[in-house]
């Protein structure tokens, strides 16, 4: 039997709690994220996982650090998120163009990588308050930049025992990811527009979570929160799958032999991909350059150029809206692990973030980061990215993949590095018409997004994903846009509290 892995808070000295709890959770009280304790390391071989098929590598995956699930329940889990919601049953496909291989993350449901994770987040979570014994209906408080929301919407829409909101940028996400999120069924669904940006919704729900009065006033009333953002360890978890997958479908295929190193890239907003990819590193995968690719909201790329993580800046926003954040959540558990675990550290840190909007981390701190790369692109910069992959080689792909790719090509050309790489693809191009036709030169002021979907058909020769033609008609079920300083009444007018 595998060591038990347990959970604390990246900020303070809370006690340890079992993954169950830190799911059913999300944040923890004192507005830290919950970390292993410890890494496991992969028990089979990347040889003998190159055998399995994506579901028993979820398994082989998550059992090991989601200890407190049995056996029975994990595979219960995977087998209901990972079925036919998914447009191929090898769930996060690889395609080879221009020498790198992209790890295409967006065959799910709302075609984004976002499904990835959270098409098993409501199994997690309700499997977790059965084994907690929660007799509270779970409200899942959501901060969108567009994808999240809408991944999220879909996995937990109908589910019993649980009532989702979410909270988008309703300046900041394309057409089509709005009209996805805007027509979401289900009785237990809200949706809501904020006058105000990513990081001000995500700032918003943070806030409603530690407000310690209101937990209580909402328990007496039989109701508490968790998230579906990837502050949820439950969101991390099964992201870390596809890159061992994605390891052992090259080694399978013979593009690498057995103990190759590969590079990974990966497009970034709030660093929840990426860090998944750090943590499947310390699992046994052997990924050498840890590639982290910023739009021109580069706060990371600057962090990692200098040490210093200074959000104060103008917030951008892009063609990769997805992206567009200047706080990365997710940073912080990175943060954490590089102080030596010491949530002491990490806490003076985020408290000064906080406070002044930025910190410096020390030198010893700075080099454990060696494996990270940062890089940006521009809006051109992606644009062109589009344009030249697919006239050179007819491979399609979405603003955000094409950030990575852009990022990619800047980096093999300063450092002449051959390793295989693989660039995390997490966006079907459908989800981005607008961004994607202008790209290609192909744009058109006069159309529709979805009118320009029918043409990027066209011209792509793919077919229009479901996901996109179904809310074409559908009926717009959520109105509500709110200042950003209204989002606890939102909250409280939904649930009647
Ligand atoms: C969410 C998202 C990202 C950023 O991922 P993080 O885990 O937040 O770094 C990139 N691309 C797309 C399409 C996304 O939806």
């Amino acid at each position: 039997m595998a060591k038990e892995v347990l959970y604390s808070s990246t900020r303070g000295a809370l006690g340890q709690i079992k993954a169950s709890e830190a799911i059913l959770r999300g944040l923890a009280p004192d507005g830290g994220l919950y970390v292993p304790d410890h890494i496991p390391h992969l028990e089979k071989t990347l040889r003998e996982i190159a055998q399995l098929d994506y579901r028993e590598t979820a398994y082989e995956v998550m059992k090991l650090l989601l200890t407190d699930y049995t056996e029975e329940e994990l595979k219960y889990c995977i087998s209901h998120a990972y079925d036919s919601k998914f447009d191929t049953d090898e769930i996060a496909p690889i395609s080879e163009a221009g020498g790198a291989y992209y790890l295409e993350l967006y065959h799910g449901a709302t075609i984004a990588f976002k499904d990835m994770a959270l098409s098993i987040l409501p199994y997690l979570m309700t499997t977790a308050a059965k084994k907690n014994n929660v007799k509270n209906e779970i409200v899942i408080l959501t901060a969108t930049s567009g994808d999240t929301g809408k991944a999220a919407l879909a996995g937990f829409a109908d589910v019993p025992g649980t009532r989702i909101i979410v909270f988008y940028p309703k300046h900041g996400v394309s057409p089509i990811q709005e009209q996805q999120m805007v027509t979401q069924k289900g009785d237990n669904t809200c949706v809501i527009g904020i006058e105000g940006n990513f990081d001000d919704a995500q700032t918003g729900v943070k806030k409603i979570f530690t407000d310690k009065e209101l937990a209580k006033e909402l328990d007496a009333k039989g109701f508490q929160f968790s998230s579906a953002n990837s502050i949820n360890i439950g969101r991390l978890v099964p992201q870390i799958v596809y890159y061992v997958y994605s390891y052992a479908k090259l080694l399978k295929e013979g593009r690498i032999a057995d103990g190759d190193s590969i590079n990974v890239v990966v497009p970034t907003g709030n660093f929840g991909n990426i860090l998944a990819a750090y943590y499947a590193k310390n699992m046994g995968v052997p990924i050498a350059k840890l590639i982290c690719a910023s739009n021109s909201n580069k706060v990371l790329f600057d962090f990692f150029q200098t040490g210093e993580y200074d959000r104060n800046r103008d917030f951008v926003l892009t063609s990769s809206p997805s992206m567009d954040i200047l706080i990365s959540s997710n940073l912080e558990r990175l943060i954490y692990h590089i102080a030596g675990d010491d949530a002491q550290k990490n806490a003076n840190l985020m408290a000064l973030l906080s406070q002044d909007g930025k910190y410096e981390i020390t030198d010893n701190m700075r080099e454990q980061l060696a494996d990270f790369y940062g890089g940006f692109a521009t809006e051109d910069e992606t644009a062109a990215t589009i344009r030249k992959v697919f006239e050179s080689n007819g491979y399609l792909m979405d603003t955000h993949t094409a950030v990575a790719s852009s990022v990619y090509s800047k980096y093999v050309q300063e450092t002449g590095d051959k390793t295989v790489t693989v660039i995390a693809s997490t966006a079907s191009p459908f989800k981005f018409t607008r961004s994607v036709m202008n790209a290609l030169g192909k744009g058109d002021e006069s159309k529709d997004d979805f009118a320009l979907a029918d043409e990027l058909s066209e011209v792509s020769g793919v077919a229009i994903p479901e996901a996109v033609s179904s809310i074409r008609t559908a009926e717009i079920r959520h109105k509500t846009v709110v200042d950003k300083a209204d989002m606890l009444k939102a909250v409280c007018d939904f649930l009647n509290a």
